[in-house]
């Protein structure tokens, strides 16, 4: 009891002390997604609002730092960064998250992502509805598919899936948990004539193939894969 009581009047309860340390973790993510979506805006991956980036805080309980909803992804600020749970709610800061974080859950539950990245370009806008019809897109061939998690040479074929894109983001969330069951192995997906989804065991990880599938998309557009289906 002695112990107990001099401790509570020295130190800060451990409660106060974990949270201190899960709010500085949070703080770094935060501006750490802060820098990256304000890049991926200046590559033209993330125009206007469009996009979203997360990263898990913890497992156990899930909890994620995520974009908050409607905002210029060329002004991200670490501020702009929500802590949700594993059912949405805020946990920390101020605004609404997307609708779109159903699909970031999913896709952290799926393949225990450590960070999701969904961007907007041009290019997945374009390849997602010329292949829509055929279900996914391959990309085989190409040296860059090397920096994908896994693997080791260029004749590897990546089978990048397309799901029908959808304002109904539940139903979204269960054909995406079901996508990743079905193709493990996958590093990302499409929604058609709306994104790119994927992710990584880290944010480095995750950055990484947000590069090298928007490469390789946009080697397939100006190759003229659009104008040939
Ligand atoms: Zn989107």
């Amino acid at each position: 009891m002695k112990t107990a009581k001099r401790r509570s009047k020295s130190a800060p309860p451990r409660v106060s002390r974990a949270t201190a340390a899960s709010k500085l973790r949070f703080s770094e993510i935060a501006g750490t997604l802060a820098d990256l979506g304000r890049g991926f805006y200046a590559r033209g991956w993330a125009l206007g609002t469009s996009g979203n980036f997360s990263a898990v805080l913890s497992r156990e309980p899930l909890r994620l730092a995520i974009t908050s909803t409607g905002l210029d992804k060329g002004r991200l600020m670490p501020a702009n960064f929500l802590e949700i749970d594993e059912a949405c709610k805020v946990m920390l800061g101020d605004g609404k998250p997307s609708a779109e974080a159903l699909l970031h859950l999913a896709v952290v539950r799926g393949v225990n992502a450590g960070a999701v990245l969904h961007t907007h370009s041009v290019w997945s806008t374009v390849l997602s509805g010329t292949h829509a019809a055929q279900g996914g897109i391959a990309l085989e061939g190409y040296e860059m598919l090397k920096g994908l998690e896994g693997v080791r040479t260029h004749k590897h074929r990546e089978w990048l899936p397309i799901l029908e894109n959808s304002q109904d983001i539940a139903d979204l969330g269960e054909k995406v948990a079901k996508t990743l069951r079905e193709q493990p192995g996958i590093h990302g997906f499409l929604l058609s004539e709306h994104g790119l989804y994927t992710w990584g065991a880290d944010l480095p990880e995750a950055q990484r193939h947000v590069e090298i599938l928007e490469f390789l998309m946009e080697v397939l557009v100006r190759a003229g894969a659009a104008q040939s289906k």
